[in-house]
């Protein structure tokens, strides 16, 4: 039996989200204090550069744009619980899409892109590192093993992601990982989905993990924030110094919110792994609904991988709605209780009509009706499937009219 009064040695997720990051000066607050600096300052000239010959070392105060402890603390809990050596918090969740191709890529070398990649990831990939001389290319995200074949003698980097936030394929993250170690090839993946409570790509063999922290980590819709999380010391500080290059700074309000988010992250996200699966088995027995993309669901065609290495899943799914454009707006304009918009994550029900045929290229999407993805906030899940059911009956009297 342990101490009384001593943590328990292998905290379970709940618990590492309230322990995590908290100023360990007591008496004191719970939270930790913002930290508002631009200069940071020394009482000595030896001080100041030993400051700065450690500054890109974990925790090391030397200037405002290196980070502070409250910038510290929120990376540290991210780092624990993704099971990493070290996290880098940037400004957004493309910052963090967009830093390890930064950080890593250099003119000549390619890098191979799951064809079911976050849209803005695309163009940044397109319109930025393409130009600074990096080959770029896509892979289909059901690839496996199989990707060895699209591997070249400078392919240095595979970017995963999973699953597609458009078109929900999982990917076989172990057996990619494994055929890009093989090779010497980093490997990073976008965890958004499922954020780091459920789904762990480093203990999968991949190398860097990506978060848009703007969804479930803020929770709120309320801050923009991303990380990105290494396995290897060398990775970390090597993210650390191209957040540099780049000149990011994280604001400490947006931190706070992103540290007050992740307290209540696995209540919240139990919640919406409910509710979204409830509305999304509801919805598959619809006539209005060719299918619906959800891995939770036994029917889909992921479903067995999703199961191996998930241990849930988030409020993000899509509908293929047996209609045109113009049906689907008027399934999601009927709506009351899911708003459209971009984003998700946070506490409220979305709707967003997509289009994933244009944002692909190394495969075809197969949709033969139009693609509505939903988002299942924190709302009663009875009030969400009787709003989605009186929408589905305007598009009925739409069709039949
Ligand atoms: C939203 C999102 C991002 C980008 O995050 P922002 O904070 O909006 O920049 C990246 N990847 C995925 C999968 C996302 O859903």
């Amino acid at each position: 039996m342990r101490e009384s009064g001593s943590p328990p040695c292998q905290p379970r997720p709940e618990t590492q989200l309230s322990r995590l990051g908290r100023p360990a000066a007591h008496p004191g607050p719970v939270n930790m204090p913002l930290h508002r600096a631009s200069t940071i300052v020394f009482d000595t000239v030896a001080e100041l550069e030993a400051a700065k010959a450690a500054r890109f070392d974990k925790g090391t105060m030397f200037y405002g744009r290196f980070g502070t402890p409250d910038v510290f603390a929120f990376e540290g809990a991210i780092a624990t619980l993704s099971g990493g050596v070290g996290t880098v918090a940037v400004p957004s969740g493309l910052a963090a899409c967009v830093l390890p191709l930064v950080a890593f890529l250099k003119p000549g070398d390619h890098v191979l892109v799951t064809d079911s990649v976050y849209e803005p990831a695309r163009t940044s990939l397109q319109a930025f590192i393409a130009r600074s001389g990096v080959e770029v290319s896509y892979f289909d995200p059901r690839a496996g093993a199989q990707i060895a074949g699209q591997m070249r003698a400078n392919t240095r980097l595979v970017y995963l992601e999973s699953p597609g936030s458009l078109t929900f394929e999982v990917q076989d993250l172990p057996a990619i990982a494994a055929v890009a170690r093989d090779k010497g090839v980093l490997t990073m993946c976008d965890n958004t989905w499922a954020s780091p409570l459920y789904l762990k790509p480093l203990s999968l063999g991949v190398d860097l993990v990506v978060e848009a922290a703007t969804k479930y980590v803020v929770g709120h819709s309320d801050a923009m924030i991303g990380t990105v999380t290494a396995a290897d010391a060398a990775h970390h500080r090597l993210l650390r110094q191209a957040a540099n290059w780049l000149g990011y700074r994280i604001s400490p309000d947006d931190v706070y919110l992103a540290q007050r988010g992740l307290r209540t992250l696995a209540v919240r996200l139990e919640r919406h792994y409910r509710t979204s699966l409830d509305l999304a088995a509801w919805l598959e027995g619809r006539p209005e609904v060719r299918r619906v993309l959800h891995p939770a669901l036994p029917s889909h065609p992921d479903h067995a991988l999703w199961r191996r290495d998930f241990s849930g899943a988030s409020g993000l799914f899509a509908v293929e709605l047996d209609t045109s454009k113009a049906g689907a707006t008027i399934f999601a304009e009927a709506l009351q209780l899911f708003s459209q918009g971009f984003s998700w994550g946070g506490y409220e029900s979305l709707v967003l009509l997509t289009d994933p045929a244009h944002a692909r290229t190394a495969t075809r999407w197969d949709g033969q009706g139009t693609l509505v993805r939903l988002y299942a906030g924190l709302e009663d899940a009875e009030d969400l499937r009787a709003d989605l059911q009186a929408g589905l009956e305007r598009l009925k009297a739409f069709t039949n009219g």
